[in-house]
């Protein structure tokens, strides 16, 4: 017997769901509400993921559902909040339990690391598509921006980067080999930097997360700041699954700069605080790599090795990505 919607909403959400203290009204009512810490801002964001465009036809639910959720994470941990809740909007073609079963795996695989309540959503027939709107707090004032970026900081970026877009690519061509999996995971299955953020909201003038690739979410540091940047392609961090298959220079920055999904954190330190910065994430487990610095000129300039690199050599690997 195919399940109704009310089925779907006890049986995958409301009863596979944490229960926080902090919720006074979980799925169930009209509306959820929560109590959010005294001396607390709440902060939210919503992304919505739809089959065919923001993941290939046919990739598990289970996966879909991680990503769904990681994204958002992704957009908390960038303003250096603490996640607690989060509604769950579900348009899908067919109530299919094995699919449903997945995607709760997957969902609340995810949500439970990170104490996260479902406090509701909505549950409806039509194209598959996924909208997360997630929310947390941070105490008053205290929020990263895109704005405070200052000539003289220096960037840095968390991980390492490039992977999800070679990961791609090789899904794209087919050229699947078994030491591409590695790629493919940080594509499918990104790990939000959340503890990262927490941590940096002492120390960053700016910050954002990278997921449309490190040019173009840098650039929005730059624009939002009202300054330009100076990028050492030399420092950018790959990983060795990435050196091994991309090995051309400029293939490699290509990936590196304009592949999305990367979910790394790209903020700024002023320089006086770089060396303090560096020694208290130096045992971090999340490594934090130093790649450029900010200038007042406007615009990103490349360098590699301190020899400008031309950035229309980069651009049909950034337009093979748009
Ligand atoms: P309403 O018609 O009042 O919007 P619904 O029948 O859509 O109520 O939803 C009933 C309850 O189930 C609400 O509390 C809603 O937030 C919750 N809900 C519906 N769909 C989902 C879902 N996909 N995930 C979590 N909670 C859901
Ligand atoms: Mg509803």
């Amino acid at each position: 017997m195919p399940l109704s919607e009310f089925d779907i909403i006890k049986n995958c959400f409301a009863s596979r769901t944490i229960q926080r203290d902090d919720v006074k009204i979980g799925i169930g009512d009209d509306a959820a509400v929560m109590s959010v810490p005294h001396g607390s801002e709440l902060v939210v964001a919503i992304d919505t993921l739809v089959d065919g465009v923001h993941f290939p036809v046919g990739t598990s639910a289970e996966l879909i559902a991680w990503k769904s959720l990681a994204v958002n994470l992704s957009d908390l941990a960038a303003m250096g909040a603490e996640p607690a809740w989060f509604t769950l909007s579900l348009t899908m073609p067919s109530a299919d339990t094995h699919w449903l079963e997945d995607f709760t795996t997957g969902l609340f695989k995810l949500a439970d690391q990170y104490q996260l309540q479902l406090v509701g959503g909505d549950t409806t027939r039509g194209p598959l598509a996924i909208t997360i709107q997630i929310a947390g707090y941070l105490p008053v004032d205290s929020a990263m921006t895109r704005c405070g970026a200052q000539p003289g900081d220096a960037i840095f970026i968390t991980g390492t980067v490039g992977d999800a877009a070679a990961g791609l690519q090789f899904l794209q061509s087919g050229d699947i080999k078994a030491d591409h999996s590695g790629l493919i995971g940080r594509l499918n299955r990104p790990i939000p930097r959340i503890e990262t953020g927490l941590a940096l909201r002492e120390w960053a003038t700016a910050c954002i997360d990278v997921s449309d690739g490190l040019y173009a979410d840098l650039g929005h540091i730059l624009i939002g700041s009202g300054v330009g940047a100076r990028l050492e392609l030399e420092k950018l961090p790959l990983s060795n699954a990435f050196r091994q298959a991309v090995e051309r220079d400029e293939q490699q920055w290509q990936l590196a700069l304009s592949g999305g999904d990367d979910y790394e954190l790209c903020f700024c330190i002023a320089s006086e605080y770089v060396d303090a910065f560096t020694t208290q994430f130096a045992n971090s487990t999340c490594p934090v790599t130093r790649i450029g610095e900010i200038e007042q000129m406007p615009g990103m300039r490349l360098f590699n090795k301190d020899k400008l690199v031309d950035l229309a050599s980069l651009q049909s690997g950034y337009q093979h990505f748009r």
